[in-house]
Formats: structure tokens, sequence, C-alpha cells
């Protein structure tokens, strides 16, 4: 079974068993003072696991494009020695990665999040990713999301399916990023529904795998985009509107954050919040 599948399951039956249960020792209490039952008590400590889900998270939603040796200046680009120095400060800071599904879990119900968590996130499907962030990712103990486009995979410089599930194996968890990767904030229902909803009954027939999140392409969206993406099942969609505050009523809109934005302009702010 997919793990965030079990892991949602659990967090969704250990709710439902913590509220009758709290609702319980809160009777007790009512009519006769003092819980004295040992099961009030192993009651109360059920339900005070489960703390009330916070409107919003401090975390940086790293997004990375290609991971290459030899490149061009710019944003969509980052050396695997460049990536090796931003997982060193990481680790070096205490810093855990999540996954989306873990994020949505902290924000929908109050899961316990790490102190310091942080996503890192993936874009397009580009092979060397897999060659070089995806050996990295794991030399650091780190997880990351991977955001491919279903109609790139097992073409020239792209992933292929069987890398795909490698990483899967290791951990890495594979989000939609469309079929064909256009601009959808003003694509029309039909396109919408191919590119979101299509897209991502396909993934999940090659892979086996429920995929939870979306990233939009070029960070565009509409109205409509985002209810395409509702409809479809995602769970949460990340954008590249710049921010490190994860809100619990804009998962479709999850921001992110480029390193060295992070550094240079965030940090700060989750670094206060896990004081
Ligand atoms: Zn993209």
């Amino acid at each position: 079974m997919n793990p965030s599948i079990s892991r949602r399951t659990a967090l969704v039956s250990a709710l439902f068993m913590a509220s009758p249960l709290r609702a319980f020792a809160d009777e007790i209490d009512r009519r006769v003072g003092l819980p004295e039952a040992s099961a009030v008590q192993a009651a109360e400590f059920e339900a005070r696991a489960w703390r009330p889900a916070p409107s919003s998270v401090e975390i940086p939603i790293l997004l990375y494009h290609h991971v290459v040796p030899d490149h061009a200046q710019g944003v969509l680009y980052v050396t695997p020695d460049g990536f090796e120095q931003h997982l060193r400060y990481l680790r070096d800071n205490g810093y855990q990665s999540v996954s989306f599904g873990d994020l949505a879990d902290g924000l929908e119900y109050g899961a316990p999040l790490p102190e310091r968590p942080v996503i890192l996130s993936f874009d397009d499907g580009w092979e060397n990713q897999y060659q070089h962030a995806f050996p990295l990712l794991q030399k650091y103990g780190f997880t990351g999301t991977f955001y491919v486009v279903s109609g790139y995979i097992d073409h020239q410089n792209f992933m292929t399916t069987e890398q795909l599930k490698t990483m899967m194996a290791a951990g890495m968890v594979i989000g939609g990023h469309s079929h064909t990767h256009p601009a959808l904030a003003g694509a029309g229902s039909a396109r919408l529904h191919d590119e979101v909803a299509s897209s991502k009954a396909w993934l999940e027939d090659r892979l086996g795998v429920a995929i939870d999140s979306f990233a939009y392409p070029y960070g565009s969206y509409s109205a409509s985009t985002v209810a395409a993406v509702k409809a479809a099942g995602y769970r949460t969609a990340r954008t590249v509107d710049t921010s490190t505050q994860a809100r619990a009523d804009s998962l479709a809109l999850l921001p992110a954050v480029l390193y060295s934005q992070y550094v240079n302009h965030y940090r700060g702010n989750v670094e206060l919040a896990s004081r």
C-alpha cells in the first residue's frame, strides 16, 4: 500500500477514536468533578496526542529544476556541488524533509511536523535530477518530491518509468505537473481535464501509486485551474508564489522559494518559528 495512504488512514482513524473518547472523558468530568478511572486518563492521553491543527506552518518549499555540472547561469540551474552545499546547510541546521502529504496532515489534522521542516521539490522530470540530485538526497537522508510531466516520461533527457520507480522505492515522492506543460491559467475545461485529471490517472496507472500533489506549470493558475486540481483529487498543489508560509486554507496554492531567496530573505521566519 502507498505509505502516504496508510499514514493518512492511521491519522483519520486515530482522530475518529480520540474524539468520542475525549467526549466521554468530558462527560465524566462534568458529572463527578474528577475522573478516576484509568481508562479516562488513557483517553485524555490519547486526545492530547492530537494537537489542534495550525492555520499555517512556516516551511521552505524549495524549488529546483536542472541539477547539472556544466550549466548556463540562472535560477533554473544548480550544480551538484552547489546542491550538496544546500543539503549540508539544511542538515547542519537541523532541517528535516517532509512530503506534501506530511504537510497536509499537519495542517488538516495537527499531525506533528519536525521543528524545522523543509520540502525539496523538483520540476519537469529531467533525467539530470535522477543522476545528480537523487544520490545526494540519499547521502544526506532527505526525501524529495519530483513533479513530472506525464507526456515527457521515457523521452530523451527526461526520467524513465524505471528511474521513477527506483526513486519511489527509496522514499522519493512523485507528483503531477500536467501532461504537456502548458500555462493552465487560460485553459478551457476539456484541456484542463486532459492536463490535470487524465495526466493524474495516467501517472497512477504507470507507477502504481496515488499521485496526491500537483505543481502548476510555469506557476500559472486561475480559479478554474485550482478548481480542476481539487476536482481531480489532488490533495495539495504548489505554485511558484514566493513565501515560506503554508496555509491550511490554501493547500491547493502552496508557495515555493528558491534556496538563494530562502537563505537571504526567509530563513529567519522558520528558525524563529522553531524556537
Ligand atoms: Zn515545469
